[in-house]
């Protein structure tokens, strides 16, 4: 190395970037998170123009509905809305770097398992506009068990389970290779959806934000943790008029139980792909859950119960794919074991997509 790309090195913030479809998340080895905030942003109607991002955007939600529209450009897993996107990373990246020295980073990104070629592109131009000396993409499955503390470089497999708003990404690895891989269109967003649905049928409207609260305050899987039931604030359709409600955790679980079974059997999937050596050794090494779904009470010991192997949750598992990524980035050794796997992983991730699945292994 030249004194130039030493210096350079020693100054260079190189930062990992999760681009969640609910949360977008910047890490720096050094300096830990550098940015939390939500994968939103809000635009004005009357121009087009983007007025708000992260926070601030999702503030606006459901307040002003005639004249703010307040998107999530990566909802369900795929980019929806590019130009959201970009500003979204653009003003991320940039807000994450205004505290730093002025050195170009590198960044290392970690878009959604769907996404395909075209959109990984866009992420990659977004990120360019904010200046880095190089860019890397790396799975999210990956990242997260990274994250997660696990050991990928050797022989014991390493399973993680990333629950995020809009996809669950599951994948077993061994010496820095994927032995299988999925990607499903579950996650928060699956439970939220459920959960107004099922207030719906008792004559009761709740908003997409309420459910989330629902969830986050009353959701469970497996045996019910025996909370008071938890009042919100909707409209009472018997009524048609503003109303309280209050809601019993079981019907909360109920309307959870569909998506959390949806997971369970991705995760059978999975263990179905793995060779049964590795399997065996898998129930040794455990499952990790990280994303935001991890920190619903009770899904770790519902999935081994279910997989009879042991699960656990990881320390912050909403940090996990950020942090993870920004690791990888910061040993050259995994980064570049990890990076003949990035363009069969696109076309396995595509064939997914696509509904063609082929079995893949190292
Ligand atoms: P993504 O990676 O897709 O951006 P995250 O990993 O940031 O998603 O997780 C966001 C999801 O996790 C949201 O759907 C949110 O409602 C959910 N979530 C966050 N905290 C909790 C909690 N304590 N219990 C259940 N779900 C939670
Ligand atoms: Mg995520």
């Amino acid at each position: 190395m030249t004194i130039g790309a030493t210096l350079r090195a020693t100054f260079s913030p190189d930062i990992g970037i999760d681009l969640g479809t609910a949360n977008t998340v910047v890490y720096s080895h050094d300096a830990g998170i550098l940015v939390s905030e939500p994968s939103v942003v809000a635009y004005r109607t009357s121009d087009d123009a983007i007025i708000a991002v992260g926070k601030a955007a999702k503030e606006l939600d459901g307040r002003t509905p005639g004249r703010i529209r307040v998107v999530r450009p990566l909802r369900g897993g795929t980019i929806s809305d590019f130009r959201g996107a970009h500003t979204l990373v653009k003003t991320l990246v940039d807000r994450a770097m205004s505290a730093r020295p002025r050195v170009a980073p590198r960044v290392i990104a970690c878009v959604p398992g769907c996404a395909t070629d075209i959109e990984c592109k866009a992420v990659e131009e977004a990120i360019r506009a904010a200046g880095p000396r190089t860019t890397e993409f790396v799975p999210q499955a990956v990242a997260a068990a990274v994250g997660a503390g696990l050991d990928i470089t050797g022989t014991r497999p390493a399973m993680v389970i990333d629950i995020g708003g809009g996809t669950t990404e599951i994948a077993v690895l061994t010496l820095c290779g994927v032995v299988a891989m999925s990607s499903i269109k579950v996650g928060g967003d699956t439970f939220d959806t459920a959960i107004v649905n099922r207030l719906r049928h008792e004559y009761f409207g709740i908003g997409p934000l309420t459910a989330e609260r629902l969830k986050i305050e009353r959701g469970y899987a497996g045996r019910a943790p025996g909370c008071e039931p938890y009042v919100v604030a909707g409209t009472d359709m018997q009524q048609l008029r503003p109303g309280k409600r209050a809601v019993d955790e079981t019907l909360v679980a109920e309307a959870m139980r569909d998506g959390i079974d949806r997971i369970a059997r991705a995760v059978w999937a999975i263990l179905e792909a793995t060779p049964p050596d590795l399997v065996g050794e898998l129930m040794e090494a455990g499952i990790v859950l990280t994303g935001g779904g991890a920190l619903i009470p009770g899904l770790a010991g519902e999935i081994a119960a279910r997989t009879n192997v042991p699960t656990t949750v990881a320390d912050d598992p909403l940090g996990c794919v950020a942090r993870g990524a920004g690791e990888i980035l910061a040993s050259p050794d995994v980064l570049e074991r990890l990076r003949p796997h990035a363009d069969r992983l696109t076309r396995w991730y595509q064939s997914l997509r696509i509904g063609m699945r082929e079995s893949y292994s190292r």
